[in-house]
């Protein structure tokens, strides 16, 4: 890479990264972290007229996949044809709680306080229309 490596980013015009396209850093430490180049090193890359695929890490390429599944490998056989080592068998904890689901939809144990409040209007409500209409019908 010739000439400018060293970028300063201003974000949304306050705060101001350093980004270096030959280290592969920013003083934000994204770029080092996620070895993506990120809104930083994008912007770097783009004044700088360089191809943004060529700063990201070599372990997400296409050569480290295919370096990672290259070797064989062996299938498990099932456990009783595993070597009989003379130790300890590995079991499941004991004393495991049973777990029962119950059927339908789980009861809901308490409602809003809003929904409780709306129905003790309406039942107040109510009873002063009822109260209102015996009323009526003395008068
Ligand atoms: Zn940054």
């Amino acid at each position: 890479m010739a000439g400018n490596a060293r970028f300063s980013v201003t974000y949304k015009g306050t705060e101001t990264f350093v980004v270096d396209l030959v280290k592969k850093v920013c003083t934000c430490s994204a770029f080092q972290l996620f070895g993506i180049p990120y809104p930083h090193a994008l912007a770097s890359t783009w004044a700088s007229g360089l191809n943004h695929y060529d700063f990201v890490e070599d372990w997400y390429k296409k050569d480290a996949y295919m370096a990672t599944y290259a070797g064989i490998i062996e299938h498990m056989p099932s456990p009783n044809k595993w070597p009989q080592t003379g130790l300890n068998p590995i079991l499941p904890p004991p004393n495991q709680p049973k777990v029962t689901k119950k059927r339908g939809r789980p009861y809901k144990a308490n409602p809003l306080r809003k929904t409780v409040k709306r129905n003790e209007r309406g039942k107040r409500q109510k009873a002063k229309e009822r109260a209102s209409g015996s009323q009526q019908q003395q008068g």
